[in-house]
């Protein structure tokens, strides 16, 4: 008998069918044996009733997180028995055949609870029965359609996904480089990017003028609640734009996004209000304030741009670095003291960043779309001639051969999502996240390697801290 889906039971009362899944709970009340059946599409409960001896003492012998298939015939439960809460409450299986495929040993935590109640690191390292929790199958699919809404969203404007190198060289995005060592180039290493940033303006380059990627990027920081070492980013680019085409261009597709994905959520203000760093640091003392007039409504959403930061900030040992990103252009009125490399500290980006209740979201920029400019970033950092050539080279020659005007943005998806979805922590809308401390509990990574591999990339471990 071809299998159906538990939430399509309802729609096949009187009917013989199949189900498939796994045991979810079970209630024994006299002779009769109730059974949770779960699927992905939801939860049947299955009655063994005693006339039948053989399959009772199958039906026995089943526990929790055993994998079956079921015949019977979905039945109306008596009245009084009807469980509202759930799209199957009105039905039942009076179970005919049992097969069990397979068996489940006892799980080491309870799943039909949110799961918030345990120790994290027992969680991760079960995380593919973590995962089996309502909660987490909930926020796993819908990372998915939003990263589906995303995709159509943009395929429709005519953007084109366009995947970029993960093994590559270190772009400066702020953060430490993971590396990974050549073993055909001894002693040379590739970096892990923090971001798509240098190929998708090498893209605008060869003339795709709208780019995006759902990209993952890989920053070297010490890991906090709302980080993760290696995370997603809604990533795009867009030739012959100004900053206000970019925003306009993602303002109207979150504010798509909410309205089909969250019809419950409302935008508290749009177009999203816009504020200048300067003034944001001024009345709130961040440079992502929460701007939601009643903290305490959770399905408000209150977005905001924060625009004018300062280019250049000095290191602690005087120097110049930048705040946001090396590649971004000026304000134009700000584009001769660039050049002239004179008022450092006053030079403006074209930086733009996206609030959310308080958390950054989002950062892109119009971008040094000519060499001398971007040089001229790179010399008030203090680097020389022949780190320039060195790291950037490849940039500076490439904005040579007529680069168009570009500008783009991303988004932390991680983050947008764990705001939508309301969850407490980034790492409950991963599908297998690592711990605080960068490590992958269940797979037990980062971990050692053998000689053979070390002496193959003409490596040494000196001492481990
Ligand atoms: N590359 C930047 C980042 O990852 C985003 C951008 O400027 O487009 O923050």
């Amino acid at each position: 008998m071809e299998r159906i889906l538990i939430s399509k039971t309802p729609e096949n009362k009187g009917q013989n069918v199949s189900v498939s899944g796994w045991i979810w709970g079970r209630r024994d009340h006299g002779k009769l044996i109730f059974i949770d059946v779960k699927d992905r599409t939801g939860t049947l409960q299955c009655v063994f009733l005693p006339n039948n001896k053989e399959l009772h003492s199958l039906g026995d012998t089943l526990r929790t997180g055993f994998v079956v298939r079921l015949e019977g015939q979905v039945s109306e439960r008596p009245k009084g028995m009807v469980n509202a809460e759930i799209p199957t409450g009105e039905v039942e299986l009076q179970v005919t055949a049992l097969e069990i495929l397979n068996e489940c040993v006892t799980p080491p935590f309870a799943l039909d609870t949110d799961g918030l109640e345990l120790g994290e690191d027992l969680r991760m390292k079960y995380r593919y029965l973590d995962l089996r929790r309502d909660r987490l199958q909930k926020n796993i699919r819908t990372r998915f359609q939003i990263i589906q809404f995303i995709r159509n969203w943009l395929a429709e404007k005519e953007f084109v996904e366009i995947e970029t190198p993960i093994l590559t060289k270190s772009t400066p995005e702020g953060a430490r480089d993971y590396v990974v060592p050549s073993r055909l180039q001894n002693g040379k290493f590739y970096a892990l990017p923090q971001a798509p940033q240098q190929y998708k303006q090498l893209l605008m380059v060869a003339g795709f003028e709208k780019y995006f990627q759902i990209a993952r990027c890989f920053r070297d920081e010490d890991t906090r609640g709302d980080r993760q070492p290696e995370f997603t980013q809604m990533d795009m680019e867009m030739s012959f734009v100004e900053r206000e085409d970019v925003i306009a261009e993602n303002e109207s597709m979150l504010i798509g996004l909410v309205k089909e994905l969250f019809p419950n959520k409302k935008i508290q203000e749009t177009p999203f209000p816009r504020i200048s760093y300067a003034e944001a640091m001024e009345k709130y003392g961040t440079d992502r304030p929460d701007l939601r007039k009643d903290k305490e409504d959770k399905d408000l959403l209150a977005f905001c741009w924060v625009i004018d930061f300062p280019f250049f900030e000095k290191n602690d040992d005087n120097t110049w670095t930048f705040t946001h990103n090396p590649f971004s252009k000026p304000k134009n009125e700000h584009m001769e003291w660039l050049m002239k490399k004179e008022k450092i500290g006053e030079i403006l980006t074209t930086q733009y960043d996206i609030a959310l209740n308080g958390f950054e979201i989002g950062g892109g920029s119009i971008r040094n779309h000519k060499p001398e400019p971007l040089r001229k970033v790179f010399e008030i950092m203090g680097f020389s001639e022949e780190r320039i050539a060195s790291n950037f080279g490849h940039m500076l020659t490439a904005l040579g051969y007529g680069a168009p005007p570009h500008g783009g943005i991303a988004w932390g998806l991680d983050r947008l999502i764990t705001l939508l979805t309301g969850e407490p922590n980034i790492r409950e809308v991963f599908s297998f996240p690592k711990t605080g401390d960068g490590r992958d509990l269940m797979m037990d990574a980062p971990a050692e390697i053998s000689e053979k591999q070390l002496k193959e990339l003409g490596i040494k471990i000196l001492d481990k801290k």
